[in-house]
């Protein structure tokens, strides 16, 4: 979400005539895009604030501007400019669109701004200007802010509730997209299962992904993140017919344990999810499930730990996002009793290494096989090979050279490490 919202930025950059430099020191404007999930984003935004401040003394033209997530915070606006006056600009998530007329401003007048506004959301904003950096692959916003209030989450106090592009306009930039080339694209939405809820036209997540499916073309389709307790069985259905939409779904749960799903009020049982990754499973065999996980939310006791590293052995995990509980200012977690950080770090080294077992457990059932990749990239740090992923999500590194970034491959997987495949091409399509 935020790398592509940068791709936003970038693009009213260029707009403006500036264009991407390799250095901090050869730039004219620097623009850093925050997040506020956890702590240690912040602490790094800030990190890299304070990093600059010389940049700013050797080059006082330079336009320095701090936006998104972590200045939408209540007050965060103002203290950032108070502890860092170089900073020139300072946008909260609702008034990212005014980057523009700040910089012309700043060139102007020289006026610095600071605009965090609490209440207004934004209309959903139409033809935006993007600069794309994702190679093959795009991303596609459907919906924007949240409705759900997960008791530890800041989300929904700093990107505002529910708001659903209409379906014809995400259409028209999908096919756009298909046009430009891009081979992979991501629809992204905090909850993507609630799109259409707010809108009046009968518009939902099904229908969308059924009309996406039916544009013409070889390409696939991933969408993230998927709520449990919204993924419903029409949207599994439509994957399981669709040979676009790849057979990949993100689904957090969180905690394994009843009593901490009910603290964090996330309305979904552990047996209710463990049902719908049945059905997952029985209507897309292959289909590769992610997650992010959470060790230490307040009143975590061994059990519930244990009940969660239990749903990592069930559900058998291609991948997993592992988090430490972050306390965030504001929400609801923040006022119950926290758990001591020494047991948070002991469970989440006991839970990387248990979904570490399943990873490499599932990497062995790929050797031997074949499967359609899309290669993406040039594979890092190993000269004359490539990489890309299969449809359930899976990377494999390849030998080829950079001329097969962007098409399909068939490649046999050879041989597995932990996480990584290996394979090598056994027709090209
Ligand atoms: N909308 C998505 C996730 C958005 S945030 C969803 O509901 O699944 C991405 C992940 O960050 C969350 O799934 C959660 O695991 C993690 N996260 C959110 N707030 C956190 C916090 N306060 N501390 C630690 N991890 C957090
Ligand atoms: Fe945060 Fe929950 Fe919304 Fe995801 S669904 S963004 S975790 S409040």
């Amino acid at each position: 979400m935020n790398i592509h919202e940068s791709e936003k930025i970038a693009g009213t950059l260029e707009d403006l005539g500036y264009s991407m430099c390799e250095s901090t020191e050869d730039a004219d404007i620097i623009v850093f895009n925050t997040c506020c999930i956890r702590d240690n984003a912040e602490k790094r935004a800030l990190g890299n604030i304070g990093a600059i401040k010389h940049l700013k003394k050797a080059k006082p033209g330079l336009i320095i501007a701090v936006v998104g997530c972590m200045t939408q915070q209540d007050g965060a606006g103002l203290n950032l400019r108070a502890k860092y006056p170089y900073v020139d600009i300072v946008l909260g998530t609702n008034n990212l669109f005014e980057l523009e007329s700040c910089i012309k401003k700043i060139k102007q007048s020289g006026n610095k701004s600071v605009l965090i506004d609490p209440n207004e959301y934004p209309q959903v904003l139409e033809n935006e200007k993007i600069y794309r950096t994702s190679g093959c692959n795009a991303w596609l916003n459907i919906m924007y802010g949240c409705n759900n209030f997960c008791t530890y989450c800041i989300v929904p106090y700093v990107r505002g509730r529910e708001r659903s592009r209409k379906m014809a306009n995400i259409i028209d930039e999908f096919k756009s997209l298909l046009d430009q080339g891009y081979k992979e694209i991501t629809l992204l939405g905090q909850n993507v299962n609630s799109y259409g809820h707010d809108l009046s036209d009968g518009s939902n997540f099904a229908t969308l992904l059924e009309k996406i499916s039916q544009i013409n073309g070889k390409y696939r389709v991933r969408f993230m993140t998927s709520h449990p307790k919204d993924l419903n069985r029409e949207v599994i259905d439509i994957i399981a017919q669709s040979s676009n939409i790849c057979n990949n779904i993100h689904l957090p749960i969180q905690s394994g344990s009843n009593k901490i799903l009910k603290l964090m009020n996330r309305h979904y049982t552990r047996e209710y999810y463990l049902d719908t990754v049945e059905a997952i499973k029985s209507k897309i065999p292959d289909c590769g499930i992610t997650t992010d996980l959470m060790v230490g939310f307040p009143y975590e006791e061994e059990q519930d730990f244990e009940d969660t590293l239990d749903i990592v052995r069930r559900v058998k995990y291609s991948s997993a996002f592992t988090f430490i509980y972050s306390i965030r200012k504001g929400t609801k977690a923040a006022q119950m009793p926290q758990i001591s950080p020494q047991v948070s770090k002991e469970r989440i080294t006991r839970l990387i290494a248990e979904q570490n077992k399943v990873t490499k457990e599932l990497s062995k059932g790929y050797e031997g096989k074949s499967y359609e990749i899309l290669c993406e990239d040039n594979a890092p740090k190993k000269d004359g090979y490539v990489c890309g992923r299969t449809d359930s999500g899976r990377m494999v590194t390849f030998k080829g050279d950079k001329s097969l970034i962007g098409s399909f491959v068939n490649v046999t997987i050879e041989k597995s490490q932990s996480a990584s495949l290996f394979g090598k091409i056994t027709e090209e399509e």
